[in-house]
């Protein structure tokens, strides 16, 4: 049982990273960013908030980050392991996570180049129903028919904060508040740095540092 925490930029990738590495070793993919769009879907009053936090690109109250990451780390299947993507967004955030006594095995810090995310986020298109990622403008991550899911032939959608406007605003948000993080897990010494790469090299690189665990 491993625990293991991806750290990127918007739209680098860690989602698609998280689901192939779920998918081999067996652990469980707990993306902040889906239990809140979740969320917003159920059209709660809270949604409300939720969504003009993303559309604006700010992060979402630790309060409510943290509630929703401490009820979904106690469903049953995260003991099997976890992959969290999108948590910790801030030192506070990580500050927290260590107060629950669960322990991290690997940070994976996936790094890249502003440019090639602003590529990603102009061709981002994700499932309506299973949340595949696909991008339009990218010969190998596209879906085999235009804007229909590959796995479930579901409707693919854009993204309320993927357009440039709101990618600059996340991206600052990313600057200024998640990359203290990095610091804090390199002091621990549990960081990993992968580097700028294609998905499937960013995935054998993971794969090589996690081997059989
Ligand atoms: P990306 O990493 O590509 O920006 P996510 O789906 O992980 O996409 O996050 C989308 C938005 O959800 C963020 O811009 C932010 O508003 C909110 N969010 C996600 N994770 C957190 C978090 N840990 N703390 C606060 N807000 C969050």
């Amino acid at each position: 049982m491993k625990n293991i925490i991806l750290i990127a930029p918007p739209a680098a990738g860690k989602g698609t990273q998280a689901d192939m590495l779920c998918y081999k070793y067996n652990l469980v993919h707990i993306s902040i960013g889906d239990l809140l769009r979740e969320e917003i879907k159920k059209g709660s009053e809270i949604g409300h908030y939720l969504e003009s936090q993303m559309k604006s690109g700010k992060l979402v109250k630790d309060k409510i980050i943290i509630d929703l990451l401490h009820n979904r780390l106690n469903e049953n299947d995260c003991k099997k392991g976890f992959i969290l993507d999108g948590f910790p967004r801030n030192l506070n955030q990580a500050e927290q996570l260590d107060k629950m006594n669960i322990k991290i095995d690997y940070v994976f810090y996936l790094d890249v180049e502003k440019e090639v995310l602003i590529n990603r986020i102009t061709g981002r298109v994700v499932c309506s129903s299973c949340g595949t990622v696909y991008n339009n403008l990218i010969e190998t991550l596209k879906s085999k028919q235009e804007n229909i899911c590959d796995k479930c032939n579901s409707e693919l959608i854009k993204r309320i904060d993927d357009n440039i406007e709101t990618f600059e605003n996340r991206y600052e948000t990313y600057i200024n508040e998640t990359q203290p993080i990095i610091d804090f897990y390199r002091n621990k010494g549990i960081l990993y740095d992968i580097k700028q790469l294609e998905k499937q090299e960013v995935f054998e690189e993971i794969v090589k540092i996690l081997g059989d665990i």
